[in-house]
């Protein structure tokens, strides 16, 4: 596949279009799935796809740069895939995503299993960081229309909000993180001060150790089961590539 479009949602996410006869496969059923996507090495053109052989990649030695995203938008007829992609600090794929171009190279392997939504269950709960603002707006997309839904998201920067999809019941809070609090400080607050019903189904992501202690808070500290919070760590503070607990 290759890039057809690149636009910007907003000053810190940029949605890129790829189109190519491979994507006519690509079916997502759920919201909130995901896609690894493959993108030529840093300063190259060359789409190097690599082998695996169960333990290793069978290449020249350089890792290749595989990155997970949400498929933000399929559409089969017109062979597209949409993934909107955060500029944070510095990583490949962020990188790439500013100077991306029509024709430029990429391959996607999935999707991974997305959000099977409880449709009896009483209200949600999603919350995440700007990594979880493209699964969130699908998830809120797909939600029961007469169930009420709380949405927090935490943004490093005021310029990351953006419209979310309508849903008759939603109630959002965009969270600011202050300078220099680690990534997911905000949320975690979001979560700890939230009025949480009996029932609530909670789906959360964002950064991995901000993750963890947002699991213990809902499963140690408020008894919450398991099976009705999805907990996941989107990216990993100081590592590339995979959070590693998805
Ligand atoms: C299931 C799933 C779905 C995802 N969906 C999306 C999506 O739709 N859109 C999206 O943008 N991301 C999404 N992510 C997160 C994305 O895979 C990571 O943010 C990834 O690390 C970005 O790759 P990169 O090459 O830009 O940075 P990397 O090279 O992986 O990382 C470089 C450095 O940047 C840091 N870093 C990575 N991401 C961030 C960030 N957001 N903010 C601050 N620092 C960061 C890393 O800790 C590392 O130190 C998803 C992850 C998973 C597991």
């Amino acid at each position: 596949m290759w890039v057809r479009q690149v636009g910007y949602v907003s000053p810190r996410l940029v949605r890129v279009t790829f189109a190519g006869p491979d994507l006519e496969r690509l079916t997502v059923v759920h919201p909130a799935a995901s896609v690894r996507l493959l993108l030529p090495y840093p300063g190259t053109q060359e789409l190097v796809v690599p082998s695996w052989n169960g333990n290793e990649f069978l290449s020249d030695g350089r890792r290749p740069a595989i990155r997970t995203f949400t498929p933000r938008r399929v559409d089969p007829g017109t062979f597209e895939l949409k993934l909107d992609i955060v500029i944070h600090g510095g990583g490949v794929a962020s990188e790439w995503a500013q100077t991306a171009e029509p024709g430029d190279p990429a391959a996607i392997s999935g999707p991974r299993r997305g959000y099977a939504i409880d449709r009896d269950a009483p209200c949600f709960f999603l919350g995440g960081d700007e990594t979880a603002i493209p699964a969130i707006s699908q998830i809120l997309q797909a939600l029961p229309a007469d169930r009420p839904v709380q949405v927090h998201i935490e943004v490093a920067h005021p310029d990351a909000r953006i419209a979310l999809p309508d849903h008759p019941r939603v109630t959002a809070e965009w969270c600011d993180l202050t300078p220099d609090a680690p990534s997911g400080d905000a949320l975690f607050a979001a979560v700890r001060r939230a009025d949480l019903e009996p029932g609530v189904r909670v789906w959360v992501a964002g950064e991995a150790a901000a993750m963890q202690r947002i699991r213990r808070h809902l499963f140690e500290d408020r008894g919450l089961p398991r099976s009705q919070a999805s907990v996941r760590g989107y990216w990993k503070h100081g590592r590339s590539g995979d959070a590693g607990d998805t």
